[in-house]
């Protein structure tokens, strides 16, 4: 079909943005409860909040809202915030507060919530010639995220999302850096780096004549130990017209295409949280685009309460995903950051849910590792439940580290039907530590003492 014709089948071509500012004049919204909207105008004043008007008429399915798992996705609701939280923002609403007072406030509040878990800011930021740099992250050997600095937004937010510190505008939380160079030069120094994961944000709202501004850097011949580009994106949820009907959709294929007959492969990392995600013929229309170009779509999300906290969606989004050509890849733990409590699932009921899933999906589909937690230590993932001895313990394993050495040893945490998170886990059989503890402990002081005595994220 040419983009012409497609145009026409697709209700939603031109990109609207759904905010704070003109969420209101939507007859969807207007059809709400007064409560459900002031949550909206409460919660989103702390929370990021933009959705889109292909997300709102296509995705959503009003006649099962609130409880509609799109809407959740990108609508505040009132149980994301505390409830001091909540009223104390409430309060200040309704009698009309100055907007500095507003803003100050829900930063205070903001700052309270975990903006950066697991020490995102002080740790992981590669030392380039003695100095660390921002904009990267390289916590594993084989790969270094990078977030350019024009992809720190997205087509829509995802109320859960961890990397909201970066949109709401807290000065000297962002994280981004415009020098492909410096990427290059860092690469050329680190050979054991493979795979150079773009991510933000998301990568995909950055124009095409810059993004291949990017490739073109990391397609140098002089990069041959660089094997494949990776960008994490939701765009295939909240605006698959980027690769569809945009106007430089075809360039961004192109582009695509081009990277793959490199010789580098191209692997787009694709969120989604829900089967409901993947039905509309804009989002296949973008898949079958991707696909044709060499690229291969791997998909990964969290497990959320309200969402996606169900075996059967599991099953259902990896068997919908297999058959449109993309790779079930990660299921992570929700983590602990932003609106965290409304969505936690416990750990256990996290590897329920995986393990019903997994066992109702044929082994094509059984690419899909977890629940995996991104920790301080590396990626955990959850093995089980199960009886040692007298004891009821979590089996762990590593699937990524800090020292690629604790990779693949199977370790155990006491029993904890209430555990959300790796830090809520003690070691069994009255061990004192895990084993990777001290070794860990090691590694983060000798990081810690890379960072330089003023803010490194003073630029932004
Ligand atoms: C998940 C992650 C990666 C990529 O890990 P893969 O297992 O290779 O997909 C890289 N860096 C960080 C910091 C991560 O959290
Ligand atoms: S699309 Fe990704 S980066 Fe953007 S809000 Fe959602 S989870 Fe966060």
């Amino acid at each position: 079909m040419s983009i012409l014709t497609l145009s026409n089948v697709f209700q939603e071509t031109q990109y609207q943005a759904v905010t704070l500012a003109n969420f209101e004049k939507f007859s969807q919204i207007q059809r709400l409860p007064e409560e459900l909207i002031k949550d909206i105008r409460v919660v989103g004043s702390v929370l990021p909040f933009k959705t889109n008007t292909y997300v709102i008429n296509r995705l959503i399915d009003w006649s099962n809202v609130p409880d509609d798992p799109i809407f959740t996705l990108t609508f505040p609701r009132r149980g994301m915030l505390t409830p001091e939280h909540y009223l104390r923002m409430e309060k200040l609403i309704d009698s009309g507060a100055d907007p500095r007072l507003l803003r100050q406030t829900a930063d205070e509040i903001r700052l309270s919530l975990n903006p950066h878990p697991d020490g995102q800011m002080r740790h992981n930021l590669p030392v380039h010639r003695g100095q660390k740099i921002r904009g990267m992250q390289h916590k594993y050997h084989e790969t270094i995220l990078f977030f350019p600095s024009q992809g720190q937004t997205c087509h829509a937010y995802c109320t859960f999302c961890f990397r909201w510190a970066q949109f709401v505008g807290i000065e000297g939380l962002k994280f981004a850096t415009q020098e492909a160079q410096l990427l290059k030069s860092y690469l050329l120094e680190h050979p054991e780096i493979t795979d150079v994961l773009f991510t933000g944000g998301d990568p995909m709202v950055i124009k095409t004549e810059i993004l291949a501004a990017y490739f073109n850097v990391l397609l140098d011949k002089e990069l041959p130990r660089l094997r494949t580009i990776r960008i994490g994106t939701k765009a295939l949820t909240y605006w698959p017209q980027r690769f569809v009907t945009d106007s430089d959709a075809k360039g961004l294929l192109a582009l695509f295409e081009k990277t793959a007959a490199s010789g580098k492969q191209l692997a787009v990392m694709a969120h989604f949280n829900h089967y409901v995600e993947l039905s509309t013929p804009e989002a296949r229309a973008a898949i079958r685009a991707i696909r044709k170009t060499g690229a291969q779509i791997l998909t990964q999300s969290p497990v959320m309460k309200h969402i996606n906290d169900k075996a059967s969606v599991w099953a259902r989004m990896w068997r919908r995903q297999y058959r449109l050509g993309c790779i079930p890849y990660y299921m992570f733990v929700a983590r602990d950051t932003g609106a965290q409590r409304y969505f936690e699932v416990p750990l256990a009921r996290a590897w329920e849910i995986f393990r019903k899933a997994y066992s109702k999906v044929s082994g094509v589909a059984r690419t899909v590792r977890g629940p995996s937690m991104s920790a301080t230590p590396g990626k955990v993932q959850v093995l089980g439940v199960t009886q040692a001895g007298q004891e009821t313990v979590f089996a762990l394993n590593f699937i990524q580290a800090r020292n690629p050495d604790w990779v693949g040893r199977p370790f155990f945490a006491k029993f904890d039907p209430q555990a959300v998170w790796l830090d809520d886990l003690k070691p069994a059989f009255g061990d004192k530590e895990f084993f990777y503890q001290k070794e860990l402990d090691e590694l983060l002081a000798a990081d810690r003492a890379h960072v330089p005595p003023v803010p490194i994220d003073n630029r932004f």
